[in-house]
């Protein structure tokens, strides 16, 4: 299988309880390596576009509010299938589905504050990354 990258979020919820290395520990155990991260604080214009695809979502306004409501930590992850190694880690958007041993069983607050985001496919994870990072600030 091949090195692949994906793109992921530490939420401000997370952020928020002290979990960055915590969550970091078990992207880091599921197969995963850090090769670009960076705390900021994400503007409403950054988290509208970021979020672009869901504007039509009923819950749209609050996600954007939610997402500039405190530090995040946005990085870069490597592995094999990295997409699906992440999205397998992560568990289910909504906690209450999420299966035992994932990020966001362990984590999560609620379908909205859910801890973390990650790309859904190599092609958006290209997108994601771009989004955030120079290609010079990731160093796998
Ligand atoms: P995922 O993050 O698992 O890929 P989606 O792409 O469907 O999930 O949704 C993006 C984010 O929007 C979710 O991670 C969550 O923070 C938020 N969200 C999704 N569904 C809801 C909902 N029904 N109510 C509030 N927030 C939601
Ligand atoms: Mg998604």
């Amino acid at each position: 299988m091949a090195v692949t990258r994906t793109f992921s979020i530490i939420k401000p919820d997370a952020t928020r309880r002290n979990l960055t290395g915590a969550v970091t520990k078990m992207l880091e155990e599921a197969g995963l390596r850090v090769v670009a991260s960076k705390r900021i604080q994400m503007t409403k214009e950054q988290a509208e576009g970021f979020y672009a695809v869901h504007k039509e979502r009923p819950f749209f306004g609050e996600l954007v509010d939610f997402m500039i409501s405190g530090p995040v930590v946005v990085q870069v992850l490597e592995g094999e299938d990295a997409v699906k190694r992440n999205r397998d880690v992560m568990g289910a958007t909504n906690p209450a589905d999420a299966a035992e041993g994932t990020i966001r069983k362990a984590f999560a607050e609620s379908i909205e504050a859910n801890s973390v985001h990650g790309s859904d496919s190599d092609e958006n994870a290209k997108i994601e990354i771009a989004f955030f990072f120079d290609e010079s600030e990731i160093v796998g």
